[in-house]
C-alpha cells in the first residue's frame, strides 16, 4: 500500500530518489535546505515542507540524502525528539564509522536506522543496473523494501550499520583506481594522436574481459597460498616497461608507480616467483 516517506535534501540524487516515490503513488513529503528545488515535485504531487521539521513529522518513513555526514548531523541534531518512533534510512555517503555513529544517535533518539550506500548515478534510479547496499536495522529492511526497491535492487547485510558504506566504498576505491589507470594510458596515446575516445574503444573491452581475472585473484587471496600453479608471477608483473614508456612520452608516472611499489615490497621480500594477487599482503 501507499506510505508516507519524506525526503531531506534535494540535490541530484535526493531529487531522483523522491521521484520515484512520488511516481510510486507514495505520498512524500520534501525538503531541501535552499528553498525552489521543489517546484517539479510538487508538479507531480509531492508536498513541500518549510522545514526539516515539518518534514520529519510527516512521514513514517524518512529519507536523508545530503552532501556528506556533517551536513546530516547538522540537519537531525535538533530534530531527535521529532524522530522518535520513525524509520530513519540515511543513503548520504559517509565512511562505516560515521555511519555506525548515526546509528547510536537514531537508537538514543528512539529512531530505527537503516544505512545506504547508492551504487548508481542519478538518473538510472528505479532503472536495470541501479544498486544499493543496506545495513542496519533489518526491521526496517524488511518493513519498506518495496520502497527501497524502487531506487534499485536492494541488497542487505546485517545490523551492523558501517558495512554498506564499507562495501560502498571498497567498490568505489576499485572503480576509481581503475578509471585513473585508463586516464594515464589515454594520456600515454595522446601524443601519438590518439584521441581519448578512440583510446576508450579499445580499453573498454580490453578491460570488462579482464575482469575474468578477478575469482582467479579471489580464489588465491581466500586460499591464502600465494605459489598455487597457474598465476602470473610478480616478477613477471614488474611494471618497469610501462613506467619506461610513460615517460618516453612525457606522462606522470604515479598511478603506475603506485602499483609497481607494491609489487617490488614483495620481490624485495623474496616472495617474486608467487603470484599477482600477493600484492594484497603489501596492502594489509
Ligand atoms: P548534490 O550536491 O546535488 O546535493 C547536495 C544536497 O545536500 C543538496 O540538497 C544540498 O542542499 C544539501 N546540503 C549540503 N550541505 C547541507 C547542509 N549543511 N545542510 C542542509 N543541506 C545541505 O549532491 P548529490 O545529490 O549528487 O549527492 C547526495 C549524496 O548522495 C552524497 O552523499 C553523494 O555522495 C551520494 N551519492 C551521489 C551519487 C551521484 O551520482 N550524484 C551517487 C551515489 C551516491 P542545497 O540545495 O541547499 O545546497
Amino acid at each position: 500500500g501507499s506510505i508516507q516517506a519524506s525526503v531531506l535534501g534535494l540535490g541530484a540524487m535526493g531529487g531522483a530518489l523522491a521521484e520515484a516515490l512520488v511516481r510510486a503513488g507514495h505520498g512524500t513529503t520534501v525538503w531541501n535546505r535552499t528553498p525552489g528545488r521543489a517546484d517539479a515535485l510538487a508538479a507531480h504531487g509531492a508536498t513541500e515542507a518549510a522545514s526539516a521539521r515539518d518534514a520529519v513529522r510527516a512521514g513514517r518513513l524518512v529519507i536523508v540524502c545530503l552532501l556528506d555526514h556533517a551536513s546530516v548531523r547538522e540537519v537531525l541534531d535538533p530534530l531527535a525528539p521529532d524522530l522518535a518512533g520513525r524509520a530513519l534510512v540515511n543513503v548520504t555517503t559517509t565512511t562505516p564509522e560515521q555511519s555506525r555513529e548515526l546509528a547510536e544517535w537514531a537508537a538514543a533518539a528512539r529512531a530505527t536506522y537503516l544505512d545506504g550506500g547508492i551504487l548508481a548515478v542519478p538518473h538510472m534510479i528505479g532503472k536495470p543496473g541501479s544498486s544499493i547496499l543496506y545495513s542496519g536495522s533489518g526491521e526496517v529492511f524488511r518493513e519498506y523494501r518495496t520502497v527501497l526497491d524502487l531506487w534499485g535492487t536492494g541488497t542487505y547485510f546485517g545490523e551492523d550499520a558501517g558495512l554498506a558504506s564499507l562495501y560502498d566504498l571498497a567498490l568505489l576505491a576499485s572503480m576509481y583506481v581503475m578509471f585513473a589507470g585508463f586516464l594515464h594510458g589515454a594520456a600515454m596515446v595522446a601524443p601519438s594522436g590518439m584521441t581519448a575516445r578512440a583510446f576508450a574503444g579499445m580499453a573498454a573491452p580490453w578491460l570488462s574481459a579482464m575482469t575474468s581475472g578477478l575469482e582467479g585473484f579471489a580464489a588465491v587471496v581466500d586460499g591464502g597460498d600465494y605459489t598455487v600453479a597457474g598465476q602470473q608471477s610478480l616478477e613477471f608483473s614488474d611494471l618497469g616497461d610501462i613506467l619506461a614508456a610513460s615517460a618516453e612520452q612525457g606522462v606522470g608516472t604515479e598511478v603506475v608507480d603506485a602499483v609497481q611499489q607494491l609489487i617490488r615490497r614483495q620481490i624485495d621480500a623474496g616472495h617474486g616467483k608467487e603470484g599477482f594477487a600477493r600484492i594484497i599482503e603489501s596492502l594489509r
